[in-house]
């Protein structure tokens, strides 16, 4: 699937319909019937063609684009039934097989970003129901940090989701499960406290994935380090409501 080139239709689309202009006339008697006549010869247009397309796709795996399409207007003009087609402007009936065109094309863009979205959700479903299933306490931050996942296997996913989608999906889920979520202060310096010692580093830049404390000497992985720390505070809270935002 060439994603990359979908992307790029449906920014041309967006692009050709910003191009559109808003007006307002007053037509005679006359260009109003004409006007009339033009929208239900482009209708007829409209749906001629895209049951030429579907037919084709369905009888013959044929594609029809729009030149296809324009080449089969001119042979349908010239028909004793649909002569009339000649009483309007072609430049509308043209214009409405590009229309045609580009709701295909949009059609195909947002059908591949519900999908996306799905599997996404799906992910997130069967993460939360694990992690739920698997723990009795579930300690989090109350908002995202980004450096937390970001060298994780799963950092993409859950960041593409929203991290308060997951931590939503957790909160109902527990009270299915009789389980307990506790949310920590996102000020809890989980990052940047040792979870040997307790010593607190100034500065801990987002690239740092491994570092040693300057206290005790012991060295974390980042991730971990922290996911321990916020695990402790977690349950502090619960075991005596202690309050985890540390003087700063
Ligand atoms: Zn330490």
């Amino acid at each position: 699937m060439n994603l990359f080139y979908l992307h790029t239709v449906c920014y041309n689309v967006t692009m050709k319909t910003s191009k559109a202009y808003r007006f307002r006339f007053y037509p005679t008697a006359e260009q109003a019937q004409l006007l009339s006549r033009t929208f239900g010869c482009v209708r007829y247009v409209y749906n001629w063609a895209l049951k030429a397309k579907t037919d084709a796709y369905y009888n013959e795996g044929k594609r029809l684009y729009y030149k296809d399409l324009s080449a089969k207007l001119t042979i349908l003009k010239q028909q004793p039934g649909t002569v009339w087609l000649n009483e309007v402007s072609s430049v509308a009936l043209q214009q409405e097989l590009r229309h045609l065109e580009r709701d295909k094309a949009r059609v195909k863009v947002a059908k591949i970003h519900a999908k996306i979205a799905d599997r996404r959700q799906d992910f997130l479903h069967k993460l939360t129901t694990r992690l739920i299933r698997e723990n009795q306490v579930i300690s989090l931050e109350s908002l995202q940090v980004k450096n937390r996942i970001q060298n994780h296997h799963l950092a993409k996913s859950i960041a593409d989701v929203g991290w308060g989608e997951l931590v939503r999906q957790l909160e109902y889920k527990a009270t299915w499960y009789e389980r307990t979520v506790v949310k920590i202060d996102k000020f809890y310096p989980s990052s940047k406290r040792c979870y040997d010692c307790g010593h607190i580093v100034s500065k801990m830049p987002l690239h740092i994935r491994k570092w040693t404390c300057p206290e005790c000497g012991e060295t974390h992985d980042r991730d971990i380090n922290a996911a321990q720390n916020i695990l402790a505070a977690g349950l502090a809270v619960l075991a005596c409501g202690e309050d985890v935002r540390p003087g700063r």
